[in-house]
């Protein structure tokens, strides 16, 4: 069987793929597609939680999710700049990979890492495609059909919404995976995420449901119109 994957989630630190998009992963892995998850960096410096805790809980989360591979990349947190190595880097998990479709998040989020994250891998992308451009292992290039945004922080209006109505409730265990960074404990730093944030990402994904008449869904942003793989009214009866 094919070790290649379908689509690949990329999130700055380990729980971003999750907040913004892990719904529409369990959708698509439910359907049989692989997926792959790579986190770019160790977030070594969280408020909350060590880089060993944390990768275990990336571990669990990823596994309730049913991913095919989660891939952790150490590029320095709070340094996702646009260099060379960088790139490089991505580029090699790119084109070993191969996935049809890529997700990063949405630039416009109160994180700067994330929207390094998004223009870094828009370059990896680019990148992967030029044959005769050296990755750190030298594989063939891979051309990439999409790149879609998920949102993490932020409350936008989507493009697109896939709806997670049936696994909305996998989502919220894998973001509960993350205990070190969602739960108050003790010696526990107060931050944005420990007051409530995974309801407010129920809510979110409530409202964006209720956009289009479903339960619970996920919105994403384009940069390219999406052509519909459906006809809008279908076959004349
Ligand atoms: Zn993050």
């Amino acid at each position: 069987m094919s070790k290649l994957l379908d689509m690949l989630a990329i999130g700055a630190h380990p729980d971003d793929v999750e907040i913004g998009m892990g719904g529409s992963i369990v959708k698509y892995a439910n359907k049989g597609f692989k997926i792959g998850i790579c986190d770019l960096t160790k977030a070594e410096l969280s408020s909350n939680g060590t880089v060993s805790v944390r990768q275990e809980e990336a571990k669990r989360a990823g596994e309730i999710l049913g991913v095919t591979k989660r891939i952790q990349l150490t590029l320095p947190d709070r340094g996702l700049y646009l260099t060379d190595s960088a790139i490089q880097s991505i580029v090699t998990i790119i084109r070993e990979n191969q996935p049809k479709i890529i997700f990063v998040p949405y630039f416009e989020d109160r994180h700067p890492d994330h929207g390094h994250c998004a223009r870094l891998v828009e370059e990896a992308v680019f990148s992967a495609g030029i044959r005769k451009y050296k990755d750190t292992l030298d594989l063939p290039s891979h051309r990439v059909q999409s790149i879609y945004y998920y949102m993490i922080n932020g409350f936008h209006k989507p493009d697109f919404v896939i709806d997670i109505s049936n696994t909305i409730d996998k989502k919220l265990t894998s973001l509960r995976a993350y205990e070190s960074q969602f739960e108050k404990s003790l010696g526990s730093m107060e931050t944005p995420l420990t007051n409530g944030y995974i309801e407010s990402v129920e809510s979110r994904e409530r409202l964006y449901g209720k956009e289009v008449g479903v339960m619970y869904a996920e919105g994403f942003k384009t940069k390219n119109p999406i052509l519909l793989s459906e006809d809008l009214l279908g076959e004349r009866q």
